[in-house]
């Protein structure tokens, strides 16, 4: 089976805001679907976190490499296309491409074996994976009732993120972990996400100690990209002082930017994004080093419906990775599915059992986010 054309589709009027200083608009394209499509008919689906236009640059770099290649090697292929590009764009677009490519070979691989792609990965050690519910920090009584509807929706944890904590005052900050918690109670798990990847970041190592322990004190379950991403050595500080787990790495791409940040501690907690990192061939990889190291792999996901079936597939086979990340208030992760995610009575997301990533999409709903009639 060989590869015979590659077609994308770029989201657009409907993009959620993603709380950087430089705010989204709901035009603007940020998350590219990916489809690679064979001689035997079969396509797969993958996604790329960054703009169509991007994806269709790097794709013209790409192509030549991929069209008339195998479709039934997933991870030979997109380590070909890693190791003939080490000159260009290295780490940036064309590793973000690769991981929509990586994604689509490896659902192309399960429906041509019939099996949930987790299998591969070392089997299925769960069925069910909790889902918190991830949302940008607002106004206390905006947040509070977002929260609120969060829960009645039965969402069991959460994560608030990005917003004013951090940029005001400490006090501000109490303000937000505290509002958040009581509109949850006590019952339901709350991590915090001070978006550290945000433009100019400007919370020092000192302000994230302090940080850490009022988040204690609200028993929060981790505290996320706290300082700057390529902070090592502040992260390594801050992971020795913190009563609370700290996590990061959501913006890392390339499995050998992450050997130091594991192998030198300075996380209790590694949060890769599969649509960004290289795609699956590479989150595993960091996967496995992780798990040797003795830290948590929990999957970033403020995505799409493909990112979210990709990381179901991979907290199945990978035993400390309990949670993913649910993007909400985002057409692209409910919208363009032929079915609905749906949520058990205790809060858990089924792992979807059929082959390849598992989901099925809907034409018509990508005609209406794209504009592209012929992707699948
Ligand atoms: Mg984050």
């Amino acid at each position: 089976m060989k590869i015979t054309e590659i077609r994308i589709a770029g989201l657009r009027g409907a993009t959620p805001k993603g709380g950087w200083s430089e705010e989204l608009e709901p035009e603007n394209v940020v998350h590219t679907l990916v489809a690679i499509h064979t001689d035997g008919g079969l396509v797969g689906i993958g996604a790329v976190f960054t703009s169509d236009e991007l994806v269709r640059a790097s794709l013209e770099i790409l192509k030549p490499l991929l069209i008339g290649e195998t479709a039934l090697e997933p991870e030979r292929v997109s380590e070909k296309l890693h190791q003939n590009t080490f000159w260009l764009g290295r780490g940036g677009s064309i590793t973000h491409t690769i991981s929509g490519i990586d994604i689509a070979l490896w659902d192309l691989f399960g429906k041509v074996t019939q099996q949930p792609i987790g299998r591969f990965f070392g089997g299925r050690l769960r069925e069910k994976v909790m889902p918190y519910a991830s949302l940008l920090m607002d106004e206390p009584p905006i947040m509070q009732a977002n929260l609120r509807n969060l829960l009645a929706q039965g969402f069991k944890a959460f994560k608030i993120g990005w917003g004013t904590f951090g940029r005001i005052s400490p006090a501000n900050d109490e303000l937000l972990v505290r509002s958040a918690r009581e509109a949850i109670g006590d019952d339901c798990f709350l991590a915090v996400d001070a978006g550290g990847s945000d433009a100019y970041w400007k919370g020092s190592l000192r302000w994230a100690i302090n940080a850490s322990h009022m988040l204690a004190d609200y028993n929060v379950g981790w505290f996320e990209e706290a300082l700057h991403p390529d902070d090592l050595e502040g992260f390594k500080t801050l992971r020795k002082a913190s009563p609370v787990p700290i996590s990061g790495c959501e913006v890392l791409t390339r499995r050998q930017s992450f050997i130091p940040f594991i192998t030198q501690g300075a996380f209790d907690i590694i949060q890769p994004d599969v649509v960004k990192c290289g795609g699956i061939s590479e989150w595993r990889r960091i996967a496995n080093l992780a798990e040797d190291h003795g830290i948590q792999m929990i999957p970033h996901g403020w995505n799409t419906a493909v990112g979210l079936a990709t990381d179901l597939q991979l907290s199945s086979a990978f035993h400390r990775t309990n949670f993913v990340e649910y993007c909400t208030g985002a057409p692209y992760v409910d919208d363009i599915t032929t079915k609905p995610w749906v949520l058990d009575k205790n809060g858990m997301l089924e792992i979807p059992s059929g082959p390849g990533i598992g989901i099925e999409f809907d034409p018509e709903k990508i005609e209406k986010y794209s504009g592209v009639t012929n992707l699948i």
